[in-house]
């Protein structure tokens, strides 16, 4: 059987763009019955496929999909990009994750991670699979055995002169290695250190290194389908896509890196744009705005259910125009946001507009938000 040179393997995947790379044995993740107790408390919450029996079978057992793997390589792509300072520190924005502010990064990565499994086919045979983190991996804990980085109580992967801010992504493969990287020094680690776990608005960590997804913006605002629950909606501030609050606290990404990849260079139209501009996208204004990036996955649906929040936070009322005219969106889901914003802002403008919304919503969830923002405003 062949071996995988550690050397040339990480040699390769710097001239590919990848800004590390580490090998570890494909043994069960380090973290597995950590993150089997978590689906077992139920704080994936609208990450149902994560509690699915086949991924945690995957999980288990890494030669459930591949038989043989013998070790995992995985890579770090660094993703930050810089930004006006102003636009973060303003309501009036909405703001998006800063891994999004790019192109999608499932393409990009996904394209290296194949020249670099076909490049390995090349060089010494053997049967491979990428992955980028829509694979049945425990990635973070994976990378951590790799030696790119520490597991921070914020549950990201932190690599301690570089920060938090990279993309991941794994090739399992059925070679032996010749050099496998030794996990970080627990030295690396937070320490004393919680401001994560305090500057989290909505307190989704009920303990260190544990994240309550059922409480945390990214997962309402990008994977969660329906209504945004009424108790966090306040605590959401203007994130419209995505929170990078427990990573800009971090005192490591103080050091990280801007990105060298080109199809990372943000896109000003994507990093903080005026709410008004997103409550009155379109279909076609969304695609024209999104398509080929993160937030297309997303779609204009939630982004506008999350603008409407963000627009109630902001509480302005050179929101109103668009809001009200959102009362007419033909989605509910948009129209009840929308009310509920109104109501937040309040003022005669808004009070007529959910009086006429009232008179001719039919959808039973819309009536309901029309109802309460209508009672917030007697
Ligand atoms: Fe909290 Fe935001 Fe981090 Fe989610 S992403 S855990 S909401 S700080
Ligand atoms: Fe660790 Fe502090 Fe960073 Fe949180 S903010 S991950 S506690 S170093």
């Amino acid at each position: 059987m062949s071996t995988l040179s550690a050397s040339r393997l990480k040699a390769r995947a710097a001239e590919l763009g990848f800004d590390r790379a580490g090998i570890t044995r494909a043994e069960p993740s380090p973290t597995l019955d950590a993150y089997l107790r978590w689906i077992d408390a139920g704080m994936h919450g609208p990450l149902g496929y994560m509690a699915r029996p086949d991924r945690v079978e995957r999980r288990r057992d890494l030669s459930v999909i591949l038989p043989g793997v013998q070790s995992l390589v995985v890579v770090a792509l660094d993703y930050r990009g810089a930004a006006p300072a102003e636009w973060l520190t303003d309501p009036s924005r909405g703001r998006f994750s800063a891994y999004s502010w790019g192109s999608d990064y499932h393409g990009v990565m996904l394209e290296k991670l194949e020249a670099l499994a076909a490049w390995l086919t090349r060089e010494t045979g053997g049967a491979h699979r990428a992955y980028v983190d829509t694979g049945p991996i425990l990635e973070r804990s994976h990378g951590q055995a790799a030696g790119l980085g520490f597991v921070g109580k914020n549950t990201l992967l932190i690599h301690p002169r570089r920060g938090s801010l990279f993309f991941l992504g794994e090739i399992l493969t059925t070679l032996e290695c010749d050099a496998y990287d030794a996990p970080l020094p627990q030295a690396t680690m937070c320490g004393s250190c919680t401001r994560c776990l305090a500057a989290c608005p909505t307190n989704a960590f009920p303990a260190p290194h544990v994240l309550d997804a059922r409480r945390c913006i990214s997962m309402w605002t990008i994977e969660h389908k329906g209504t945004i629950d009424l108790a966090l909606r306040p605590l959401f501030g203007n994130w419209v896509f995505g929170c990078d609050i427990c990573q800009d606290v971090c005192p490591f990404n103080r050091f990280a890196p801007e990105t060298r990849e080109p199809a990372f260079t943000p896109n000003a139209a994507r990093i903080a744009p005026p709410l008004v501009e997103l409550l009155a996208l379109d279909e076609a204004g969304f695609q024209a705005r999104f398509a080929g990036t993160p937030v297309a996955r997303t779609g204009r649906e939630r982004l506008a259910r999350n603008a409407c929040v963000a627009a109630g936070n902001w509480g302005s009322g050179e929101a109103l125009r668009p809001l009200i005219a959102l009362l007419d969106d033909a989605s509910p889901l948009v129209r009840g946001h929308a009310a509920w914003a109104l109501g937040h802002i309040g003022g005669g403008a808004a009070r007529a507009a959910l009086d006429s919304a009232w008179q001719r919503e039919t959808d039973a969830a819309a009536r309901d938000e029309l109802a309460a923002a209508l009672d917030n405003r007697e």
